[in-house]
């Protein structure tokens, strides 16, 4: 007993920082908790708001018996990720490679293709698109392999060329998407707001756009990535459209590929706040940029839609690596 107490007098520090740590750990768990269940009420009422409610009684329901699949649905979102960890790791096993080959041969890569009104049937259309240039872009990088997704960021142009949070990076993210716009209707769009908005079936004028991107991750296999990356900049032409990053050098590669896998995934976290951020950009939190139900039901109905049918699905795949 006497020597409990000497012990716990002499590490006193010790011991309550592991007490403070584990109390924190906690909190943070609620809280991050409690967020998701929120957003999940936020995104069913929305859901039923706008009618949809058969979505919402299959996301309602979910882990009941069976799998709602949506990509906002935190459990079957972290399964989408976990999927793309374990097919990334299969990839690594396979080829038996080891921490310094990972390290040359693998990026993160994000591409921003193009800026779509948000309606379905016109980002099906620009998809394809998409698909084909990346089919390209595979033929000529024969003896490489890649794994990733399809992503939709709601972007509202409106809000866009009126934000007053244009500095630094912001200012960057804004002459990116007049850029991206510019080159989708060949208009200029800095002098007024006429030039932005487009008319949906009902005739109405709208401002709200879908970023269609890219994430993967790509081995490159024998090639040099300088190569690589300058054909992708030449592909896709323009300021800030392609990222190419190296894994994380001071994490280990399974961490870093945990974190890829989850970061292709992320969109539950940003459903609720507006996105003048793409790509891994920062995520500037200002209440302002919330979606409202609406949105919230469109990007949900958007992703559901290309997630099933012979819509192919979000992901991305090619193998043109020998074994
Ligand atoms: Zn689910």
């Amino acid at each position: 007993m006497g020597r409990l107490v000497q012990h716990l007098r002499e590490n006193r520090e010790q011991i309550n920082q592991r007490i403070f740590n584990t109390f924190l750990r906690e909190t943070t768990e609620l809280k991050t908790k409690s967020k998701h269940g929120q957003i999940r009420q936020f995104v069913i009422v929305s859901l039923r708001k706008s009618q949809k409610h058969q979505l919402a009684r299959r996301f309602e329901q979910c882990g009941r018996g069976h799998q709602c699949s949506y990509i906002y649905c935190t459990q079957c979102r972290a399964r989408y990720a976990n999927r793309l960890e374990s097919r990334i790791n299969y990839h690594i096993g396979q080829h038996r490679l080891n921490d310094a080959e990972i390290r040359q041969r693998f990026r993160f890569v994000t591409l921003l293709h193009y800026l779509v009104p948000n309606e379905v049937r016109q980002i099906e259309l620009q998809q394809r698109q998409v698909r084909r240039e990346l089919n390209n872009f595979r033929r000529k990088w024969f003896g490489t392999w890649g794994t990733g997704v399809y992503e939709y960021e709601l972007i509202d142009m409106h809000k866009v060329c009126h934000s007053n949070n244009l500095s630094g990076s912001g200012s960057r993210k804004h002459a990116v998407l007049i850029g991206m716009l510019n080159r989708h209707v060949g208009a200029n769009l800095f002098d007024d707001d006429i030039g932005i908005s487009w008319a949906d079936q009902n005739g109405t004028n709208r401002t709200d756009y879908v970023l269609l991107h890219t994430h993967f991750v790509m081995d490159g296999g024998d090639f040099d990535w300088n190569d690589i990356k300058e054909n992708m900049q030449r592909r896709w032409a323009g300021k800030y459209r392609v990222d190419v990053l190296p894994l994380h050098s001071d994490k280990p590669i399974d961490e870093s590929i945990s974190r890829v896998s989850n970061y292709c995934f992320k969109n539950l976290g940003r459903l609720t706040s507006y996105n003048y951020d793409f790509g891994y950009y920062n995520h500037e939190d200002v209440s302002t940029k919330r979606f409202n139900a609406r949105e919230v039901a469109s990007m949900f109905v958007l992703n559901n839609s290309m997630n099933s049918g012979n819509r192919k699905g979000l992901l991305l795949y090619w193998n043109s690596l020998r074994d």
